[in-house]
């Protein structure tokens, strides 16, 4: 079978990839700040990032996450709506996500559909998006196998603007694979080793639930620029 074959050999290319990666040594000016936030010499570089909201926006809030992180569905569903509405819609906070590949194949399937749609349909990139993390089973348990190249294929063409043909061959033959490398570099260089991690600007958010706290960083870094 064509699929199943491709599918392998784009898990071993990933893997590949992944486990060749040669990550710099950065070191990084990390303090934990009074209101508990870590705080790095600089902003997390989302250049080539999916960014939503006023790309000339003066506050960047970073999610780094994971398709198949069920703690990221809820971020998504619970936080980031009052984030949206109170700082994105108004053109204070741009947001960007990033990868992170901390659940095996299924994140790296995850990630490397999520990086092909977004270099060949930027503009429908928040629609899958937003479609994948709604496909995670409510209730999941971690080992339970979902996010497949079956599962991506069938959703990219549920979304109007996705040439399915274009995207099935860049992604079973792992084309933007270096874009996922570039996500775990910022998750090597910035410590993340929880999902979902936020940031706001170069501080990182101790716990992403507590929006009441990420509200308030976000307000302190407006009147502080
Ligand atoms: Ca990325």
């Amino acid at each position: 079978m064509k699929k199943s074959n491709s599918s392998v050999k784009l898990l071993v290319i990933i893997t590949i990839a992944i486990i060749g990666l040669i990550v710099a040594l950065v070191l990084l000016n990390n303090a934990k700040n009074p209101d508990g936030a870590a705080s790095f010499s600089n902003t997390p570089n989302i250049e080539g990032q999916p960014i939503i909201g006023d790309k000339n926006a003066p506050i960047t809030v970073i999610e780094f996450g994971d398709f198949k992180c069920p703690a990221c569905k809820s971020w998504g569903e619970n936080i980031y709506p009052q984030l949206e509405k109170d700082f994105i819609d108004n053109g204070n906070v741009k947001f960007a996500y990033v990868n992170v590949l901390f659940h095996g194949v299924e994140s790296q399937v995850g990630s490397l559909a999520a990086e092909t749609v977004l270099k060949q349909s930027p503009e429908n990139y928040w629609a899958f998006h937003q479609a994948l993390f709604a496909a995670q089973p409510a209730n999941q348990r971690h080992d339970e196998p979902w996010l497949t190249a079956e599962k991506v294929l069938e959703i990219v063409s549920e979304i109007d603007g996705i040439d399915v043909e274009q995207f099935e061959a860049s992604f079973l033959d792992a084309e933007y694979v270096s874009e996922v490398e570039k996500d775990v570099q910022l998750i090597e260089e910035y410590e993340v080793n929880l999902t979902p991690t936020i940031f706001i600007n170069n501080k990182m958010v101790e716990d992403p639930f507590d929006y009441e706290k990420i509200k308030s960083l976000i307000e302190k870094e407006l009147e502080g620029r």
